[in-house]
């Protein structure tokens, strides 16, 4: 027989990780930190341009980077929390205007701690009493900002635009096709149709559920980026002579490369004529639902049958925070089953069955994190007017940036833009000199200098230089700025041009 075994105390260590008090200390210090490393990202006064700190990025390879973590690991909690401040990309920088993702309002990021301290599961609805809540108001907003049916419309939050693409692509098979996948798997050849300028994980979708190169079917893009809607009829046409079965379209609002929006209102009217599931793949753009002045860039969007909208694109949020909204609630249960065991009593959103407000049931995550609490916190404490502002003065600076580059006359704009993305690139080079190249060296020296941040994109088979504003706190000075590093980068690499 074995001895019983006898525990008498928590290990000290155990205990100590625990403590409260150290935890009251370190968070203390940790607000400190961000606090300093948020002042030395704000200009002085509103006359300074840079802030106290010059850089967005202190690049350094990646090689290098993981060695000098290897060789040199930060000792202690302070040192950790610097040395990762030191080597991150700054997103509050006002010379921060590259990828979508933005800096989140502070008051956000504090209720990080709240999040990772209660850490509820959230799969199922006594894991997430609150979030749950939370979550199906921040949903039922979204529904009336996007004019779907109040009655039946519903949705939840999920880890990032792509999931949540791929999610409703799943309900859409499982709903419009006749066949059992779900137990049977794909029955037929099917697909989807999108614009060529949707964003790839359209196509990583497809593959996703076993569709193959053929579960895409990508419609030409007219001169702004915007699908051609007038060849969807004879592209629907062309896939079912192949025996194709088409089950959704999907309406990029907007595209991630150009931030062109859609014509929302054919593609709905397309998907009514021909039964098939209208998605909006808004991650980007849908955010302009909660702004008066650009929101009828959304017109079309009430007829959606699925809409997918990133709070960390324009809404102020920490990543990850993407909602996933159904017109018809029930569609949702029947993503990840043939027929939905839950169906909400009677469509009326009373029933006393809590089981049919687990989370899980619907979405990818089974331990799910409290999604919707950082924006809501936003919108609580912020007020739907700074989301509305915040929106509308990002697109006022980018039509000043698209302003200030189509004056120039050594830059070249790509087009105006309707949104906050802008794609542009830099003509001054000799006559032998290739464009595409000359703007890739540019931006690979932007990035190594670090001064800006700004990414590339290809449209049409050429480079361009491109930037998101998603920052407030950048300035038109700022702006004038970049065109004018970009002069200097381009002066000292002709000088230089092995460097
Ligand atoms: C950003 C973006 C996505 C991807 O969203 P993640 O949250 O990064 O997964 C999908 N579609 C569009 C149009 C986007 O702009």
């Amino acid at each position: 027989m074995k001895e019983p075994v006898s525990v008498e105390t928590i290990p000290p260590l155990v205990r100590d990780a625990f403590d409260p008090d150290i935890f009251r200390q370190t968070a203390h210090q940790m607000v400190d930190m961000l606090t300093d490393h948020l002042q030395s990202l704000v200009p002085n006064n509103s006359d300074a341009i840079d802030p106290p700190v010059s850089k967005t990025l202190d690049w350094d390879r990646p090689q290098d980077m993981i060695k000098q973590w290897k060789t040199d690991p930060p000792a202690g909690f302070a040192e950790l929390a610097q040395k990762v401040m030191a080597n991150s990309i700054r997103l509050h920088h006002p010379n921060f205007v590259g990828h979508q993702i933005s800096p989140p309002a502070p008051i956000a990021a504090t209720f990080s701690f709240l999040v990772d301290l209660l850490n509820n599961g959230m799969g199922i609805f006594e894991m997430g009493m609150a979030g749950t809540a939370i979550e199906q108001i921040v949903i039922e907003m979204l529904v009336d900002k996007f004019g779907l049916p109040a009655e039946t419309a519903g949705g939840f939050m999920t880890s990032g635009g792509s999931l949540a693409n791929l999610t409703a692509m799943l309900a859409a098979r499982s709903i419009v096709s006749d066949d059992d996948v779900w137990n049977r798997g794909n029955q037929k050849q099917y697909a989807v149709l999108v614009s060529s300028a949707a964003h790839y994980c359209m196509d990583r979708a497809a593959r996703i559920m076993g569709w193959g190169q053929s579960g895409v079917i990508q419609i030409p893009v007219n001169d702004q980026f915007q699908m051609r809607t007038d060849l969807l009829e004879s592209q629907l046409e062309q896939a079912r002579q192949r025996n194709i079965e088409v089950l959704a379209v999907v309406g990029s609002a907007c595209c991630t490369a150009t931030g062109s929006y859609d014509d929302l209102s054919a593609i709905g009217h397309f998907c009514r004529r021909h039964d098939l599931w209208f998605h909006v793949d808004g991650a980007h753009g849908a955010a302009v639902a909660f702004s008066p002045t650009h929101r009828g860039l959304l017109r079309g969007i009430e007829m959606a049958d699925s809409i997918t909208l990133d709070f960390h694109k324009m809404l102020m949020t920490p990543a990850l925070a993407s909602a996933l909204v159904f017109r018809r609630n029930n569609d949702s249960f029947q993503t990840f089953a043939q027929k939905a065991e839950y169906i909400w009593a009677d469509e009326s959103d009373e029933t006393d069955d809590a089981t049919h407000y687990d989370l899980a049931k619907r979405t990818f995550e089974c331990t799910k994190q409290m999604f919707a609490l950082k924006f809501y916190a936003v919108w609580q404490c912020l007020g739907e007017s700074t989301l509305a502002a915040n929106i509308d003065h990002l697109f006022q600076l980018s039509q000043h940036f698209s302003d200030l580059v189509n004056e120039a006359s050594d830059f070249e704009l790509a087009m105006r833009p309707q949104s906050n993305i802008i794609c542009f690139r830099y003509t001054d080079a000799d006559p032998d000199t290739n464009l595409c190249q000359w703007n890739e060296t540019l931006r690979r020296m932007i990035v190594e200098d670090g001064t800006y941040y700004i990414v590339q994109t290809r449209l049409n088979g050429k480079s361009w230089l491109r930037v998101t504003i998603g920052n407030s706190l950048t300035t038109p000075l700022h702006l004038a700025g970049l065109l004018e590093h970009i002069r200097q980068l381009a002066q000292h690499h002709k000088k230089n041009p092995t460097h």
